[in-house]
């Protein structure tokens, strides 16, 4: 048997905090005690946000935290024409199209729509998009791309879920409320969810699938706020033919409002904790990972 393959895939928009140390402790023990392999990829398909600087703090912190991983490192930002390929597949297979709109836009068409019942909302508390870009022709759809406007490539949801037909994944750990074992993907929750803009030709859905069917990643080890996307990552899986890796969510590290970490808390950053005199033996037993 091949080794089991594991992944720890931060972006580098932010410095890395507690919650990224839990999930990166995690994935490097359990390759550990698995004989496995850790690899590293560098989630930087966001071009507005992610900084080189922030890239090299991952490197420094995970080091300094203990943990090894196997190099070469994934970089998204290097590999967009492959990401491309996989949205053209989709799109001549019809599961894809355009979407005009801009934010502000879509929240006003959800609010009116709302106002005759409460307007679904997706796992992350986003309303879902009502669908109105799948109405234009195909000579409008021609017409609006080749324009000036920047646009959306949304998967049209129910063609693709009608297309794959019921799926699931294998969780290892948990989700919000316990579920485990063999857990039903519902893509659905999220809508049309957006697979590729005009200016940046994939999404975080789509590459992390794609890298980690290509990377050989076995085991997905990753928070827990990620949970019910794996159901659209299930989809994609089976849409472009990709092997599916078994997952294992984990609780996130909530801060003392009992909210979830974001890169903005500087208190739970590991180089301000480490500044402040915290060990890497600390910070295990603040994110309650044993050593190994
Ligand atoms: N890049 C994602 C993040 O930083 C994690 C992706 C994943 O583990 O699937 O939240």
């Amino acid at each position: 048997m091949p080794p089991p393959v594991f992944r720890f895939a931060p972006s580098p928009n932010g410095f890395l905090h507690l919650g990224h140390a839990r999930s990166a402790l995690l994935n490097f023990d359990l390759a550990q005690q698995s004989g496995g392999r850790l690899l590293l990829r560098i989630e930087d398909i966001d071009a507005t946000r992610c900084r080189p600087d922030f890239e090299r703090a991952i490197y420094e912190d995970l080091a300094w935290l203990g943990i090894a991983w196997e190099q070469p490192v994934r970089r998204q930002s290097e590999h967009l024409a492959l990401y491309r390929e996989a949205v053209d597949r989709l799109a001549r297979d019809g599961l894809i199209y355009p979407a005009f709109e801009s934010r502000a836009e879509i929240a006003r068409m959800v609010e009116e729509k709302g106002r005759s019942g409460a307007w679904p909302r997706d796992p992350d508390g986003a309303p879902v998009y009502p669908g109105t870009g799948r109405q234009l022709t195909e000579a409008e759809r021609a017409q609006r791309t080749r324009a000036e406007a920047p646009y959306a490539l949304r998967l049209d949801m129910i063609a693709a879920v009608a297309r794959a037909g019921p799926l699931s994944w294998r969780e290892q750990g948990a989700g919000p409320d316990g579920e485990t074992g063999d857990v039903p993907a519902r893509p659905e929750q999220w809508g049309d969810v957006i697979l590729a803009r005009k200016d940046t030709p994939t999404s975080y859905h789509l590459s992390v699938v794609i890298d980690d069917a290509l990377q050989g990643v076995t085991h997905v080890v990753r928070g827990e706020d990620l949970f019910w996307a794996t159901g659209v990552h299930r989809l994609l899986q089976e849409l472009l033919g990709l092997p599916q890796p078994v997952y294992r969510h984990h609780a996130l590290v909530l801060d003392d409002a009992g909210q979830k970490l974001s890169k903005s808390t500087r208190s739970t950053a590991l180089r301000d904790l480490r500044a402040g005199g915290a060990t890497p033996a600390e910070i295990r037993r603040l994110v309650g990972i044993n050593p190994s």
